[in-house]
């Protein structure tokens, strides 16, 4: 199936929250957290991170880069999609 696989690396992801609004921009064209594929949060305390990841993403199968990862201005946010994988194997094999 197409689709899309995310990862976070939460020794980088400092929780701006970045991502979930260009998550919800792009599936509802406003920026609302709570419409958010993925959510972030991060205890004010401790400044430790903690994220949940959709399992899956049709929506963005096809995105050259989806904007969650885009958003993510420090590389915290991470992942590989149907075209990204098309790409990537055209490379290898010039
Ligand atoms: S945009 Fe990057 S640094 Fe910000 S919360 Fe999302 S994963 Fe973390
Ligand atoms: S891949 Fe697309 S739908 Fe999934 S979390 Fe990122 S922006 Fe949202």
């Amino acid at each position: 199936m197409d689709s899309i696989s995310l990862k976070i690396d939460t020794t980088l992801c400092n929780g701006c929250r970045a991502c979930e609004l260009a998550c919800s921009f792009h599936l509802k064209g406003v920026c609302d957290p709570t419409i958010s594929k993925i959510k972030i949060t991060r205890d004010n305390e401790t400044g430790d991170v903690f994220c949940d990841l959709p399992p899956s993403c049709p929506e963005c199968s096809f995105e050259a880069k989806p904007p969650c990862i885009d958003a993510c201005a420090i590389g915290a946010l991470t992942g590989t999609n149907s075209r990204m994988e098309r790409k990537a194997k055209e490379m290898k094999r010039r």
